[in-house]
């Protein structure tokens, strides 16, 4: 496997931000997945993208959200 790059606009903070999934990241979401597209949070400053993956770790769709339950 190669280290993949991750891109995605973020809408809340317009920026663009950009990920290397190495190969234990993608062994381990592997393992994880257990449908496609698999989604992947990221924290963002004060705020969280949801990714969405597919198996190829290609986006296939981002949502953000400023919103967690505690
Ligand atoms: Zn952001």
């Amino acid at each position: 496997m190669a280290t993949k790059k991750l891109r995605f606009n973020c809408y809340y903070c317009k920026k663009t931000i950009t990920l290397d999934l190495d190969d234990a990241f993608q062994e381990k979401f592997r393992k994880n997945a257990d449908y496609w597209p698999y989604p992947l949070i990221i924290p963002h400053e004060e705020h969280f993208a949801i990714v969405f993956l597919d198996e190829d770790f290609v986006e296939r769709g981002v949502n953000v959200t400023r919103m967690i339950f505690e």
